[in-house]
């Protein structure tokens, strides 16, 4: 499993500089990288829109 970025994305970035494995790359919506995603929640936890939630 990992974290998923939604279409809420407003591409703000607060969520790129606080995941410690880097997993987060920027774009017109951020895309985190399940491969390296280790689940920590970091990024959910900052993001101001609530886009980032656990993929189902
Ligand atoms: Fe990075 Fe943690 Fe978010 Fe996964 S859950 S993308 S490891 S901050």
């Amino acid at each position: 499993m990992a974290y998923k970025i939604s279409d809420s994305c407003v591409a703000c970035g607060t969520c790129i500089d606080e995941c410690p494995v880097g997993a987060i790359s920027a774009g017109d919506i951020y895309k985190i990288d399940p491969d390296k995603c280790v689940d920590c929640g970091t990024c959910a936890s900052v993001c101001p829109n609530g886009a980032i939630a656990p993929e189902e």
